[in-house]
């Protein structure tokens, strides 16, 4: 059982993409989805995506968009490898559950198209898994197009993600004059051609006259130059601050002409690391344990009023799973039986009999679970709280129905402690209003429908000017001196913390330079 398990974990890679929308996350999950066999053709992604809808549209959505709203982990083996792709909303849908779900992953994928560079989403992502010290793996996507110079694009990581990459490949040409990507790594030149199927040619080393042959001398010399300054002036290849999330290994490639994809995900397996110890309040829970234990990232409530069901999503981080089993569910103290777990592959739900350390399993849920939640097989500890992110769109709310009083404060209670929404309350001056944030606008369409089909509530939505949050660290004297007109506003969260609302990054940035003494955080404790 010890060596079935510990040959279950080694073998298991659980990722999130992360990139800014149009990045090509979609197409480049498709190609991973193909490689692995998972999905038989193109397209079967690509059907999915969002238009542009209103939470009411619910049914309609999933239908069509299957497995984003349905599901949240797409997963298939590749070379004795089994993977699991964590589906990360982008878009409108962006949403505090995007953030939450890198904290069920291992690794991360970033997704940069070569024309834009770093993108504002991206860096969102980017500072939460910096923050966990996950590592992050660079795809530069869209080689097959003009872009920006390569040794631009790292400066650019660098200098706006603070952290150092390395070059695992490295493009022959930029634009029409792409040609292929020098495999650093493999010493192997990956040929491009927008008429052929790619070839491989395995070489001595970047001076390799068979390059020549192939890219003609401009480029040979350049590939020549370049790959020569990366030697001497880029950072080295270390195993270590990979995996310490210290340095990002970059890949070029093309994901929509499948080039350099494959490649890709070869290198990207044998690097990422397998599920990892993660912390509880009784010390690190290591993942060959023994005993099933995991917790609970996103909650995913059925738009349908005729399935009030929910799903919770679960992140394994020790031991076998198995259907049927009893565990405790630690907040409540009670014990339950997980009798419909779900796993989630493509289009299709299907019952999962047992899953191991770094799978996913979506758990019926009438309305038992929290985000953050632990279940465990044995014992009775608790993982690390996930954090609450800074919400970006701000609402005060008031119930429309005074006789309806009890439901509104029932359902507005619940969803929140679901996760759904984050709930702030005035409490400087006059009467308190309830203010509600979310960090993506789709957050306040589910939550309204919610509050209306589940408790039969209406609310009164009064959209605020507010778009940035920082949460005040430790005691503060005097908060009405942190309340400036009508550029801030100041609020309390359910924990008593403190946060200041901001209309403008630029304001924000000065009132921050303004009260040094106080520190000022982007997440919650
Ligand atoms: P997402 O929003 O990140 O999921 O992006 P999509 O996968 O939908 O891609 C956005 C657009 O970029 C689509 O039109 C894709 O066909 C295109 N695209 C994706 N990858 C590439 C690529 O490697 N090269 C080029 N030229 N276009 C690409």
């Amino acid at each position: 059982m010890k060596d079935e398990l510990q040959t279950e974990v080694s073998r298991r890679r659980t990722f999130a993409i992360i990139s800014h929308p149009d990045a090509g996350k979609t197409t480049l999950t498709e190609k991973l989805l193909l490689f692995g066999g998972a999905i038989r053709e193109a397209g079967s992604v690509k059907g999915r995506k969002a238009k542009k809808h209103a939470a009411s549209d619910w049914m309609d959505l999933e239908k069509q968009r299957g497995i984003s709203v349905t599901s949240s982990v797409l997963e298939f083996t590749y070379r004795g490898y089994h993977v699991n792709i964590l589906d990360t909303p982008g878009h409108q849908d962006f949403s505090e559950d995007t953030y939450r779900t890198l904290a069920a992953a291992d690794s991360a994928v970033m997704l940069i198209d070569c024309a834009k560079g770093v993108e504002p989403q991206t860096i969102k992502l980017f500072e939460v898994c910096a923050k966990r010290g996950i590592p992050v793996f660079t795809f530069i996507n869209k080689m097959d197009r003009h872009g920006k110079d390569p040794f631009d694009l790292l400066e650019e990581i660098e200098s706006v993600l603070g952290m150092r990459s390395h070059p695992m490949n490295w493009p022959v040409g930029i634009g029409s004059e792409f040609c292929g990507i020098y495999n650093r790594h493999r010493s192997r030149l990956e040929r491009f051609d927008r008429q052929k199927d790619a070839r491989q040619l395995d070489v001595e080393g970047p001076d390799d006259p068979l390059i020549r042959e192939e890219v003609g001398d401009l480029l040979a010399d350049q590939l020549s130059e370049e790959i020569a300054l990366l030697d001497i002036a880029g950072d080295p290849y270390d195993f270590e601050k990979i995996r310490n999330g210290e340095l990002t290994p970059v890949f070029f490639g093309s994901a929509v002409t499948n080039f350099g994809v494959e490649a890709f995900l070869e290198d990207f397996l044998g690097l990422a690391p397998s599920p990892s110890p993660r912390e509880s309040d009784q010390g690190l829970i290591q993942p060959e344990q023994p005993d099933f234990s995991g917790f609970v990232f996103k909650i995913q409530a059925n738009m349908n009023p005729a399935h009030r069901d929910r799903v919770a999503f679960l992140r394994i981080c020790s031991g076998k799973f198995e259907r049927g089993m009893n565990v405790r569910h630690v907040r409540t103290g009670k014990n339950l039986k997980l009798a419909q777990p779900q796993q989630f592959m493509a289009r299709d739900r299907s019952i999962v009999e047992e899953a191991y350390t770094g799978d996913i399993v979506g758990l019926f849920d009438p309305g038992q679970f929290r985000v953050g939640d632990t279940l465990c097989e044995k014992g009775s500890f608790q993982f690390e709280p996930l954090p609450k992110f800074p919400p970006e769109h701000f609402a005060k709310i008031t119930n429309k129905n005074a006789m309806r009083y009890k439901q509104y404060q029932k359902g507005l209670e619940q969803l929140v402690e679901e996760g759904a929404i984050q709930k702030y309350r005035t409490f400087l001056s006059g009467p308190e209003e309830i203010i509600i944030g979310a960090v993506g606008e789709l957050q306040f369409e589910v939550f309204d429908h919610r509050m209306k089909s589940e408790y039969g509530v209406d609310l009164i939505f009064e959209r605020l000017p507010f778009r940035f949050a920082r949460w005040v660290k430790g005691a503060v004297e005097n908060p009405a001196r942190l309340q400036q007109g009508r550029r801030t506003l100041c609020v309390k969260d359910d924990e008593e913390q403190l946060l200041v609302l901001f209309d403008s990054e630029f304001f924000m940035e000065h009132f921050i330079q303004q009260n040094r003494e106080l520190t000022f955080a982007k997440q919650s404790d």
